[in-house]
């Protein structure tokens, strides 16, 4: 199995290199040369199997030969022994034809960890064998940063930096990256918002004396084992409704379109999606690209769903990559021109997304509605980001099964939450102590070249 670049200019890798090394070297984001396929027998045999022996069915073929099937089996079941429900993704009943996903049962209570967990044992596993270490270093807007320092630390071979906006993620969130105190983890708090803290991550990933002196590694949601992580979930409950025999649609809280991307690499696989529904906050670039055909840049406002708030979604490229006909200088083409701060889609290209995507959008008001009704008519407790699913899912119910993909523990968005429902969400048990520990974290400039030194000097003074 090879992987290309979605700007068509760098070399081809194989899964594992693929996995090491995140963002390609033009600047695009790697795929599959080709996806495979699972038969309707196939899927069907997924019925009623482990979250993990379902995992290893769905993602086996597209790691090629970097693993055996015990290491392979192995990995995933060290991924997932720390989640906290047997089911790993249970579904729950909303109402006659509409159905939650909880994601949230993994040790950072968000879906994230689905991918970061699995991700940790795949490095652990393949930086081991090859005698390597790696510099990870991240952005987040608020979930991924706790999920990779709670997948990576106190491994030997990984130093993990986290970049988040400085007073943009809840206290939770903030909470679960500045007090883990292994010493491969550094929780940095930049002065901007989400887009400063990735575009700071894009500019050393291009800079390639930084990128190769400190053996730079990427787990936001452009790496490729992440999206092929969270594949696995749109399988395991598509079949407990009824897949392959019975279509069945899904509505997914989207920012950086990875969670989505992955359902949309579970449909070419052969399971059988009638609805992708990307829902989105206020910052609704997906939502008008889909209505009008122009993506367009707009500035962010920060949002009662704060893993949502963001002003251009990475993993779109790769939507736009197919959607192209996987025209590599297209994309960047497109790429190039928003810098721009805006591109224009083909009439074609939207006539390909629209035939896989729908979307839809909630206001604030509407998400703080959501929650409060989740809670007075079915005893349902939304995070923000879930409610902006449930509202939009609610615009799209039919005659197919509709599951919507709970992303985070309402635990983790109290203020907004216990404002919507007068009632404040409690931690779970084993995290509850969380709040009352020290913070260790390191505010730092809008500044590459800051950046870079305090980087260089951390490595090398460990
Ligand atoms: C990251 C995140 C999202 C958005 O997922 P994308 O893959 O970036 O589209 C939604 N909800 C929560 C809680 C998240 O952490």
């Amino acid at each position: 199995m090879k992987y290309i670049s979605t700007r068509g200019n760098a070399p081809d890798l194989t899964f594992e290199e693929a996995m090491l090394t995140g963002l390609a070297r033009d600047g695009g984001l790697y795929v599959p040369e080709t996806v495979p396929t699972m038969t309707p027998d196939q899927i069907a045999a997924l019925a009623g199997l482990s979250y993990e022996e379902a995992a290893f069915h769905v993602m086996r073929p597209f790691v090629g030969d970097a693993f055996t099937d015990d290491e392979f089996r192995g990995i995933i079941a060290r991924a997932y022994a720390g989640f906290r429900h047997e089911a790993r993704a249970p579904l729950v009943q909303l109402a006659p034809n509409h159905f939650l996903l909880e994601l949230f049962h993994g040790p950072t209570l968000a879906f994230k960890d689905f991918a970061m967990q699995l991700i940790g044992q795949l490095f652990q596993f393949s930086l081991a064998r090859r005698d390597e270490r790696v510099t990870i270093v991240g952005a987040t807007s608020g979930d991924t940063g706790s999920a990779a320092i709670e997948a990576f630390r106190g491994l030997d071979n990984v130093d993990v930096f986290i970049l988040f906006p400085d007073g943009r993620v809840s206290d939770i969130q903030r909470k679960q990256m500045t007090t883990p105190d292994d010493a491969n983890v550094h929780a940095l708090a930049l002065d901007g918002d989400f887009d400063d803290c990735q575009a700071a991550l894009k500019d050393m990933f291009n800079d390639f004396d930084f990128r190769d002196g400190v053996r730079l590694a990427g787990v936001n949601s452009i790496n490729w084992a992440r999206v092929l992580a969270q594949v696995v979930y749109y399988f395991t409950s598509a079949v407990s409704l009824g897949a392959p025999y019975r279509k069945v649609s899904f509505t997914v809280p989207t920012g950086n379109f990875g969670d989505i991307f992955a359902g949309y690499i579970a449909k070419k696989m052969g399971l059988p999606i009638d609805q992708l529904v990307i829902a989105t906050n206020q910052n609704d670039i997906l939502h008008r690209t889909m209505e009008t055909g122009a993506y367009t840049k707009e500035g962010v406002t920060p949002s009662i769903s704060p893993s949502m708030d963001i002003q251009v979604s990475s993993n779109f490229e790769r939507a736009l990559f197919d959607a192209y006909g996987r025209d590599g200088a297209a994309v960047a083409q497109l790429m190039d021109e928003l810098k721009q701060g805006s591109f224009a889609i083909s009439q074609g290209a939207m006539e390909g997304l629209r035939e896989t995507f729908a979307s839809g959008r909630a206001s604030e008001g509407e998400t703080m509605a959501t929650i409060t009704r989740g809670y007075t008519a079915a005893g349902q407790v939304y995070c923000p980001h879930t409610a902006v699913g449930v509202k939009v899912a609610e615009e799209h119910l039919g005659a197919t099964p509709m599951v919507t993909l709970s992303t985070a523990h309402p635990a983790k968005f109290p203020d907004a939450v216990e404002k919507a429902m007068g009632q404040r969400p409690g931690l779970p048990p084993h995290m509850a102590d969380m709040m009352d520990k020290p913070e260790r974290v390191t505010r730092v400039p809008n500044d590459l070249g800051a950046l870079q030194t305090l980087i260089k000097d951390r490595i090398a003074n460990r």
